[in-house]
């Protein structure tokens, strides 16, 4: 009896301890099915459909197609909302603006400010970007683009630098004028390299406060990646060997900085032809390429920071209380819907359409152009 009362209990428990291990192995592989799900639909930004572009090209198997990049963009938004809650927790390794303690006191002059453009944009783009934050920075700001335009040089002088690149939005053309960025503001001596797109609006008061945090000397390499994980490349090596390559990189449209002390090291594979050469190595585009150089080559780490903003991100998500202490900001189209920032500002949507004109008055308030005081 206690014999048969004992197998009894025997076996219940190791019947129970059975299906205890099967929902455990049930829900792990749950789990893991969710995290490949998430993976796969997670991809976005042009720079990136560049890549899918160029394997698409080299390898000729169509595999993402257009339904998949949709994806990978709603992916992209939901992932911004969980990207917003973030940016509100205490930061963890990435720079935080509350309050930074200064390493440096520097000051406007000390940054170089590169602005990409194309001459079909000069009308469209920066004559927005001369009349607002540029006219209060022309002396750290340059403007590169890829033809003579005489109205440009009056504005802005030497500042205006025709790369002779050509003018298309091939990698190989924007490459080419981030080279030529990059030899520039080495000759300039400044401390900080800075590059923005021509549809950027720069707050260059923020932009000072946040870099006087890290001592230029060090190697600094600012700004925000584009994916949530490191991008996968491959490095020709020559003798038709290739290498597998995974680093961060921080998308040229929402903006990024450099140190002068980095930026030195980057020399051998940055100056002169040699840009073009890296970037040719890899095939990526130019922000991808300022990426390998620095994590992949010189093993330095990009620091992150929501303070830069590109229109591949949903710009409503800018807190409007907190416009002001953004580093960049920008404007553009998402699935034939405007994606702009939230503000109610000195001008209508329909006068101010990239809300660039609103912004430099609630920065600038003293500028002629704009109402007087008006309560936002
Ligand atoms: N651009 C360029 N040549 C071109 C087209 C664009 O130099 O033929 C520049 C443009 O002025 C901008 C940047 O490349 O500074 C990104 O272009 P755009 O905003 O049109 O595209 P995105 O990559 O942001 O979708
Ligand atoms: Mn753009």
């Amino acid at each position: 009896m206690l014999k048969n009362n004992g197998k009894k209990t025997a076996i219940t428990v190791a019947s129970t301890a059975c299906i205890c291990l099967l929902l455990l192995l049930v829900a792990v592989q749950h789990h893991r099915v969710q995290v490949d799900e998430e993976r796969n639909g997670e991809d976005a930004g042009t720079r990136s459909l560049l890549q899918q572009q160029q394997q698409q090209e080299e390898e000729e198997d169509a595999q993402p197609g257009s339904a998949q990049v949709k994806r990978g963009f709603s992916a992209y938004f939901t992932k911004l909302t969980r990207g917003r809650r973030e940016v509100e927790k205490p930061p963890r390794s990435s720079a935080s603006t509350a309050d930074p303690p200064p390493a440096e006191d520097i000051n406007a002059n000390d940054i170089f400010i590169a602005v990409k453009t194309t001459k079909k944009f000069h009308q469209s783009r920066l004559n927005l970007l001369l009349d607002t934050w540029i006219s209060r920075n022309m002396q750290q700001t340059y403007i590169f683009t890829d033809g003579e335009d005489e109205e440009l040089k009056k504005k802005i002088g030497s500042h205006a630098i025709n790369t002779n690149c050509s003018a298309a939005h091939s990698r190989q053309a924007l490459s080419c004028k981030m080279a030529v960025e990059y030899d520039k503001f080495i000759e300039s001596g400044k401390k900080w390299f800075c590059h923005v797109d021509d549809d950027n609006y720069v707050n260059v008061r923020t932009l000072v406060k946040f870099l006087s945090q890290y001592p230029h000397t060090q190697d600094m390499y600012l700004g925000k990646p584009s994916l949530d994980r490191p991008i996968e490349a491959t490095e020709r090596l020559g003798d038709n060997k290739m290498k597998p390559v995974n680093f961060w990189f921080a998308t040229g449209g929402a903006g990024f900085c450099v140190s002068r002390g980095l930026a030195l090291k980057m020399s051998p594979w940055a100056s002169g032809g040699h840009f073009m050469n890296t970037a040719e190595k890899i095939r990526l585009p130019d922000d991808c390429t300022i990426g390998y150089i620095i994590e992949s080559v010189l093993g330095v780490p990009l620091t992150r920071s929501n303070l830069f903003h590109s229109h591949l991100e949903n710009l409503q998500q800018v807190s409007r209380s907190e416009i002001h202490k953004q580093i960049t900001l920008s404007y553009g189209m998402f699935e034939n819907k405007s994606n702009i920032i939230n503000l109610k500002g000195a001008f209508p949507v329909e006068e101010d359409p990239s809300r660039f004109k609103s912004v430099h008055c609630l920065l600038y308030p003293d500028t002629p152009w704009c109402p007087p005081q008006v309560a936002f």
